[in-house]
Formats: C-alpha cells, structure tokens, sequence
C-alpha cells in the first residue's frame, strides 16, 4: 500500500462496508456504486478494491489483472446504462490540481444528457 493512502477515507470505508453505498456492479477487483451527489443523471463512480491512492497509483503499482478488471467494470457500467451510442464522460480527478476530494482512485462515469465542454 502506497504510505500516502488514508484508509480512513470514505471509498475505504465502503470497500470495508463500514458505510452504506448503492452499488451497481462488481467483479474481483473493482467495485462500481452511485455518487451521491450526482451531477448527471447517471454519475457512476468505479473503484479498484484495493488501496490505490489516484490514477498515477494505479497504473504504476497494479496488477494488470486489476486494471483490466477496473476498465472492464467502467465499460460494463457503460454497456448497463445503454449509453454507449448517446455518449458519457469519463473524468479521474487527481491529487490538488485535479481537485480530487476522495483519494482513493476513482473514475466518475458522466451521462444520461449532453454535459457541455466541461464539468467537475
Ligand atoms: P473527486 O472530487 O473526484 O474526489 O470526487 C469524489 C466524489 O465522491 C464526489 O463526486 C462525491 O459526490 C462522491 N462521494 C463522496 N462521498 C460519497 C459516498 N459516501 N457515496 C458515494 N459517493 C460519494
């Protein structure tokens, strides 16, 4: 585990069920469940279920099973929303610049309306 990683941070504590989420799907290595403060109406967010602080962690420190289990979930997200055709966003906030609140590595899965140029 990466000696910056919080685990009293809140995607930990759902990791550990220690705190409710509405989750959507899983599989071994990640986890997908609703944001709770949606900023569209589907606003999905994917975790990998062990601790990695931001996409940087991830990528540098996983397994490539994990990743393609992570990438397969943000894609099964996708195929579950029927958004594929329409469209969606997929945003992962990082460190101070990227404004990341939660620092254990996630990425938002935006649609269900056009979101404009930016958002988050
Ligand atoms: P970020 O700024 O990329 O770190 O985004 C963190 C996201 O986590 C925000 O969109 C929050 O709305 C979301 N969030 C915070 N707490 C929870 C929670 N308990 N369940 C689901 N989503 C959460």
């Amino acid at each position: 585990m990466n000696k910056n990683y919080d685990n009293q941070n809140i995607f930990a504590k759902i990791l550990r069920s220690e705190i409710p989420c509405h989750k959507i799907l899983e599989n071994d290595h990640a986890l997908a469940f609703s944001d709770i403060n949606p900023q569209s109406p589907i606003h999905i967010l994917i975790i990998p279920k062990k601790a990695y602080l931001n996409f940087y962690d991830f990528m540098e420190n996983a397994s490539i099973k994990e990743m393609e289990f992570l990438w397969k979930l943000v894609n099964d997200v996708i195929k579950l929303n029927k958004i594929s055709k329409k469209g969606f966003r997929i945003i992962s906030n990082s460190g101070d610049d990227g404004n990341q609140d939660v620092p254990h590595f996630h990425v938002h899965v935006l649609g269900g309306k056009n979101l404009g140029r930016m958002m988050i």
